[in-house]
């Protein structure tokens, strides 16, 4: 996986770089990044949600530089967003027309990295993406209390 700065032109695999599709959470070992902590916790509760269905799945897995650095390499987690590693992408659309994408790892990098998006595309997940439907939602969450009662 490439490293590709917050909110530049997206122009993974073979598309050609469009001003309204935006690049998030292209993370490397060799740059820093912006930190901090989303105070809305439904921000992490889409995230998850969103990368339960990733885009443009390509072959082998990329993991987590951070961790690899860091000597941790743990390649097989339970589920898709608690490993370092990831093969998809999430799309956000903001009401204003741009689409955001993001690695799948966009969720390990905010838990365990701390790492902070820009605040259009937290606000585009929060407020923006309509076909995040309530009902898709709550049958998610639901699902995840049925997960943790019967564990
Ligand atoms: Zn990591």
């Amino acid at each position: 996986m490439a490293y590709y700065a917050d909110l530049t032109e997206y122009s993974y695999g073979r598309t050609a770089p469009d001003k309204n599709v935006l690049n998030i959470g292209w993370l490397s070992g060799d740059h820093d990044y912006p930190k901090g902590e989303v105070s809305d916790k439904d921000f992490l509760n889409f995230i998850k949600f969103l990368i339960k269905t990733p885009k443009n799945l390509y072959r082998g897995w990329h993991s987590c530089e951070f961790c690899i650095n860091a000597g941790l390499d743990f390649r097989w987690g339970e589920a898709h967003y608690d490993r370092p590693c990831g093969n998809g992408e999430i799309m956000v659309k903001s009401i204003s027309g741009k689409i955001y994408v993001a690695p799948t790892l966009i969720c390990h990098y905010i838990e365990v990295h701390s790492y902070l998006p820009p605040k259009v595309f937290i606000d585009a997940v929060l407020y923006d993406a309509p076909y995040i439907s309530v009902a898709q939602m709550n049958k998610y969450l639901y699902k995840k209390i049925l997960d943790k009662s019967n564990a």
